[in-house]
């Protein structure tokens, strides 16, 4: 085989290597990660309940407000009450009276409601601030796990990256240049197999005289039909001999 086409081989092994990295390190992260978004996610939630406390703490004031009107009111209509004389005021004096009594139940019930509601809000920040320290703790201990996972990951990747900077320094600038430019579009496949007279990376049929040329090696050979460079895989060169 041409000595080019088996440092492209080579170099494109080593590039599907460095490839497979970035799911490696996902795959070792991933717990992490997973605890990191829980661990600010617990703490958006109870950011959002301290603004819901101090949502419903302004709603009870509005209602504590009200009730210092209505007891005002009410203090006024029962000294106006002593001054009337007719049936007729006395009884829209009561009217009035009573709608007033009535805000203030509302009143009461709803301050009643709001400090329930915010005493609920509280412990629900109560809970929420144990889980948030529960996984700082797990956080601190899947980081050092995590972190051994990564060095060996970056140790290996390290390796494969020494492996393809040195077969580099070995190839001839043209033929990597070449090689790139194919790659930006076919990625993993830009060296491919020629398999029962077909370019693996497009699939399709290529001419006796392309295949002839792929089969003796002796060139870098491109499909005609996609560009890929095209390499004869030994176990078929056997099969068809
Ligand atoms: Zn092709």
């Amino acid at each position: 085989m041409n000595k080019y086409l088996g440092q492209l081989i080579e170099l494109q092994k080593l590039d599907i290597e460095i490839d497979s990295f970035k799911p490696k390190i996902k795959e070792a992260r991933s717990e992490l990660d997973s605890i990191l978004s829980k661990h600010s996610n617990t703490l958006l939630k109870i950011e959002s309940l301290e603004e819901e406390i101090k949502d419903v703490e302004l709603k009870k004031r509005k209602n504590e407000l009200h009730l210092e009107e209505l007891s005002q009111k009410l203090k006024e209509l029962s000294s106006k009450s002593n001054a009337v004389k007719s049936e007729k005021e006395i009884k829209a004096l009561q009217l009035e009276e009573d709608i007033a009594k009535e805000q203030v139940d509302f009143a009461n019930d709803e301050i009643e409601r709001f400090e329930k509601l915010k005493e609920q809000k509280k412990s629900e920040i109560e809970e929420l601030k144990k889980s948030y320290e529960d996984l700082k703790a797990e956080l601190e201990k899947i980081e050092i796990q995590t972190n051994t996972k990564l060095e060996k990951i970056e140790e290996e990747k390290r390796e494969v990256y020494d492996r393809k900077q040195k077969l580099l320094s070995s190839m001839t600038q043209n033929v990597i240049v070449f090689y790139e430019k194919i790659r930006r579009w076919a990625g993993n496949t830009t060296v491919i197999p020629v398999k029962k007279q077909a370019c693996y990376g497009c699939y399709m049929r290529i001419n006796d005289n392309t295949y002839a040329e792929v089969i003796k090696g002796e060139d870098i050979t491109t499909c005609p039909h996609c560009g890929r460079i095209l390499y004869m895989e030994h176990q078929e060169e056997k099969e068809e001999a």
